[in-house]
């Protein structure tokens, strides 16, 4: 059977492990042979135990876990062509020529990179006679099917990346216990959700907990804000509301660009209103926990999809991404995904705000 190996990259997120259960016994189902590799790029370079054939039984009991149970890491070495020579030396050796990658941006692209060099890197290696001429000759391709794993929903192509509904439970979960204590207090709450490059969570959040106002890195559509949040503050407890909920996103910017952050929210409502308010900041508290539901049916669907790309790719085959399309698992061309989720960061970052959110837009 073909060798077929899964990792995890990058940040962690809820369903990872419902997608690595899936690789794994939609592979062994298939007839591969499949491993897994630990602590992503990191576990692929330094070899060894790191990489680990995998059974059937191997993934019982962790499609209810959260983060990654095979780990995951940030790999400076795997950046450099030696790192991922040593990589593919190791991945050679356990005759591994497909990997599900599962992670955010940068570890797609990382991967991608590796299966454009692979056959080089292979020639360099047979050169030093690390690898077997017979067993490793020309036309050997690696192929690579990406799958991404983020909590902000960051990603061009898919309508929801693997943890975003997870992530979006925990922050309820906490609002609604901010609300009975604010409820009790009459106090304003200034929450912060995650989302450096991606307003999603906070404006789902929003819309979730009837927030008064919402702060995303896609700018806010008025100079004015704080005079408006400042008004609509004022109505709601005149109307007679006993709390009142704003979102920020940790990303949030004004029309110039300059961040906004909870801090100078909380400033503002102090300073002009003098209400009893506080800050949260939810950090990872996000990342944390069970997986939803969602999560671990889009991880599932995702991991055994990939196999199914990787099983009947060709040597003309080009990589790509499983994504959520409607509530289809599709296969897109993985570097068009991460080149327009490249621009579109890029675009904020240069205040061409619109255009970013319209090139988002566009699956
Ligand atoms: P994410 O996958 O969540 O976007 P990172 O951007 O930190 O997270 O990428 C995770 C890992 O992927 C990095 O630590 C590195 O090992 C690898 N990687 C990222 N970008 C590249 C790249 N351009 N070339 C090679 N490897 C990369």
């Amino acid at each position: 059977g073909k060798g077929l190996a899964v990792f995890t990259s990058g940040g962690d997120s809820q369903g990872m492990n419902a997608a690595v259960r899936a690789v794994v016994r939609m592979g062994v189902y298939l007839g591969c042979k499949v491993y897994f590799i630990h602590e992503g790029y990191q576990g692929m370079v330094d070899g060894g135990p790191h990489i680990e054939e995998a059974q059937w039984s191997s993934v019982s009991s962790i499609i209810h876990k959260g983060g990654t149970v095979i780990g995951s890491a940030r790999c400076m070495d795997f950046k450099e062509r030696a790192g991922r020579l040593k990589a593919c030396k190791n991945l050679v050796d356990c005759g591994i020529s497909n990997l599900v990658c599962i992670g955010g941006d940068g570890s797609l692209t990382g991967a991608n990179l590796f299966r454009e060099e692979w056959s080089s890197l292979l020639d360099e290696l047979l050169q030093k006679g690390e690898i077997d001429k017979e067993k490793h000759g020309k036309n050997q391709k690696l192929h690579i099917v990406g799958l991404v794993g983020s909590i902000d929903n960051d990603f061009c192509g898919t309508d929801m990346t693997i943890g975003t509904d997870s992530a979006l439970h925990r922050i309820i979960e906490a609002i609604d216990a901010i609300s009975s204590t604010a409820y009790s207090h009459r106090r304003t709450f200034i929450l912060e959700v995650m989302g450096r490059h991606c307003g999603y969570l906070a404006v789902v959040t929003a819309l979730a907990s009837e927030a008064t106002m919402v702060f995303i890195p896609e700018k806010p559509d008025r100079v004015d804000w704080a005079d408006r949040l400042c008004e609509k503050l004022i109505q709601e407890r005149n109307a007679g509301q006993r709390l009142s909920i704003i979102i920020v996103a940790e990303g949030a910017v004004d029309m110039e660009g300059k961040p906004i952050t909870a801090e100078m929210v909380k400033e503002i409502v102090v300073t002009n209103l003098q209400q009893d308010t506080r800050v949260t900041v939810l950090g990872h508290v996000q990342r944390g926990g069970n997986p939803s539901a969602f999560d671990r049916i889009l991880g599932s669907r995702m991991g055994a999809e990939a196999v199914m790309a990787l099983m009947e790719a060709d040597e003309n085959t080009d990589a790509c991404v499983i994504s959520l399309v409607g509530n289809q698992a599709v296969r897109l061309p993985l570097m068009e995904c991460v080149k327009r989720t490249k621009a579109v960061a890029q675009a904020m970052a240069e205040k061409r705000w619109d255009e970013a959110v319209e090139m988002r837009g566009k699956s």
